[in-house]
């Protein structure tokens, strides 16, 4: 029986978890005392052994990006933090940058050492003001006793930390996009090779990692990569945030190793809600393809999860239960991506606005049969023909949901219309 690993939730119940005081009265701060007395490459190598995986969604592996930043280039290297987080239903930084903000600045700290960078960059999803403010007070305290800024503590390492708005824009997300809006540009992705590691912010090496990837980088200094390793699955060493919303008795942040179930999930979250049952549900966000009831005793790692249809991504299981009807959900999420398309290829901008118009003509008893295929051939031509990972991520939910809900697809054109009451059935009304 898997039960949960609180390591950067441990005092989140503090009512004080977010000041200096509260995060060093847990050892906070102790690994960067650790890792300064260590060769930067050691700490790279630490995190390399431990198997770190990007917690962003996409689980390439932490220690092997580092290690790819060009030893002979002589311009200046970056840390970019990225907490653009934006997905729908992923909501795991935003809460851990509220209640443990020195966890990521501790974070930063290492993490700029070990790469041998003196400049660091938090790019703050706009909307989230209250989070920023909280960040820049966290990095204040942080410089005043020493812990960032000029000789962090004594060692003759020095590091400057900007905490920076975004402005609202889901593709600020994607990493190349997050890097032209800091640059100062309109926020649209670059053509991959080169990657940050090679040339990023201003062409210069980068590394970009998201807020709870590097936040896990002490925890793992501190305690070793052995003890990282005793958690989670082979592949998928560790821990994670399981944020679970929707129809749920409990929802909210679920510490645990990789490679638990939804089933053991919902066993701690109270269930799903009273009265009703799973019908669907995210692995991780809107832009994994959706599993079933069938998937409840999938383990909740890349490979278990990739192995079954889908992707682990940010681990935001957003549960639909019998009373949603799957058309409308999905059509919400491609409205949400035919808005926060940046326009910049074509596959993403007219793919996504023609699958809107025909889940909405669906939805309103206007569609045929033959709008299914037009959606799975809409796919078809967004899936890996997009410029960034939005278009593979919009074709994801159209193509699941048609493959496991195929008759309720076809309910909406043989009876003219949504069956569902969506006031009463639906989480949003
Ligand atoms: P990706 O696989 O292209 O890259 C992942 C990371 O590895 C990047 O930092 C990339 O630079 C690096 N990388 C990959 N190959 C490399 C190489 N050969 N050399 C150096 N570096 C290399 O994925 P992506 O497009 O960055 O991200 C897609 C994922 O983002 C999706 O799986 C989705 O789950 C996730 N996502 C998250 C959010 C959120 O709010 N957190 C929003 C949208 C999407």
């Amino acid at each position: 029986m898997t039960t949960l690993t609180p390591v950067l939730s441990d005092n989140w119940d503090r009512p004080d978890s977010f000041t200096l005081a509260g995060y060093r009265d847990g050892g906070g701060y102790e690994a960067l005392r650790t890792a300064l007395t260590m060769e930067p490459d050691a700490i790279v190598d630490l995190v390399k052994t431990a198997g770190l995986r990007g917690r962003g969604g996409a689980g390439f592996p932490a220690g092997m990006k580092w290690s790819f930043l060009p030893k002979d280039n002589p311009k200046p290297r970056y840390l970019v933090v990225n907490a653009d987080e934006s997905e729908p239903g992923t909501c795991k930084d935003v809460p851990l940058m509220l209640a443990n903000p020195h966890a990521l600045i501790e974070g930063v700290a290492v993490a700029a050492y070990a790469i041998r960078s003196h400049q660091a960059f938090i790019y703050v999803r706009g909307e989230v003001l209250h989070v920023i403010r909280r960040l820049k007070q966290a990095v204040d305290e942080a410089r005043e006793a020493n812990l960032i800024g000029p000789d962090v503590l004594g060692s003759g390492f020095d590091l400057d930390v900007v905490v920076h708005s975004g402005a609202g824009a889901y593709i600020c997300g994607e990493e190349t996009a997050l890097l032209d809006s800091l640059e100062g540009y309109r926020g649209q992705p670059r053509l991959k090779p080169p990657f940050p590691a090679v040339a990023g912010l201003y062409a210069s090496p980068t590394v970009v990692n998201n807020v709870e990837s590097i936040a896990s980088v002490p925890p793992i200094v501190r305690n070793g990569a052995e003890w990282f390793t005793s958690m989670g699955t082979e592949k998928s060493a560790g821990f994670g945030f399981f944020s679970l919303s929707g129809h749920v008795e409990r929802p909210g942040q679920y510490e645990a190793p990789l490679g638990v179930t939804l089933r053991e999930l919902l066993d701690m979250a109270g269930g799903v809600r009273r009265g009703h049952s799973l019908k669907f549900w995210t692995p991780g966000g809107s832009s994994t393809p959706i599993f079933t009831d069938e998937h409840l005793d999938t383990p909740l790692d890349f490979e278990s999860v990739g192995a079954a249809g889908s992707m682990l991504g940010t681990r935001a299981l957003q549960i639909f239960d019998e009373t949603t009807c799957v058309v409308h959900a999905v059509g919400r999420w491609i409205e949400f991506y035919a808005h926060e398309s940046c326009g910049k290829c074509t596959p993403c901008r007219e793919g996504n606005y023609w699958m809107v118009q025909v889940l909405d003509r669906l939805e309103h008893g206007e569609g045929t049969e033959a709008d299914l295929e037009k959606l799975l051939d809409i796919c078809d031509n967004l899936l890996g023909r997009a410029f960034c990972a939005l278009g593979d991520g919009a074709a994801s939910p159209v193509m699941s949901s048609i493959k496991h809900f195929r008759q309720e697809y076809i309910d909406h054109v043989t009876r003219g219309g949504c069956p569902f009451d969506h006031r009463k059935a639906t989480a949003w009304g």
